[in-house]
């Protein structure tokens, strides 16, 4: 696994020494809105245990951890009402995928169009 700081501020918002509006949590997992939502549904989905990127929780993560995460993706998705109209799926990895915040967390954006996947490198 990769190095983990644990002063990351997701770290803290899972130790409850920052708020968050939660929109779903299980056992594993945790589901909140975005500080700075980028479309009228920008929830983040985090897995409980210290996981720096995809690839740490997709080696490290139990199988349990695993599908927790996807059944609370799902339940988002339910809760926010964004199944018809459609959503985007983002998670960013590492310098190149311009990750901030250091320990993993997946973008649900939904409730309007998200655009072209990327822009073309010109
Ligand atoms: P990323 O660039 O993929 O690492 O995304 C980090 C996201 O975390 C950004 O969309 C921020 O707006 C969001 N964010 C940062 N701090 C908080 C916070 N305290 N509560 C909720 N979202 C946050």
């Amino acid at each position: 696994m990769s190095d983990y700081d644990n002063q990351n501020i997701f770290a803290k918002i899972l130790r409850g020494e920052i708020p968050n509006d939660t929109v779903f949590e299980n056992a594993q997992t945790l589901a909140f809105r975005d500080i700075e939502p980028q479309r009228p549904t920008h929830v983040l989905v985090i897995p409980k245990g210290p996981y720096r990127t995809w690839h740490d929780f997709a080696r490290d993560g139990s199988t349990s951890e695993h599908s927790a995460f996807v059944e609370a993706v799902a339940a988002v998705t339910e809760a926010e009402e964004v199944e018809s109209g459609g959503y985007r799926l983002v998670v960013n990895n590492g310098d190149d995928g311009n990750q901030e915040v250091p320990h993993l967390h997946m973008h649900v954006f939904g409730g309007a169009n998200c655009g072209p996947m990327l822009k073309r490198q010109s």
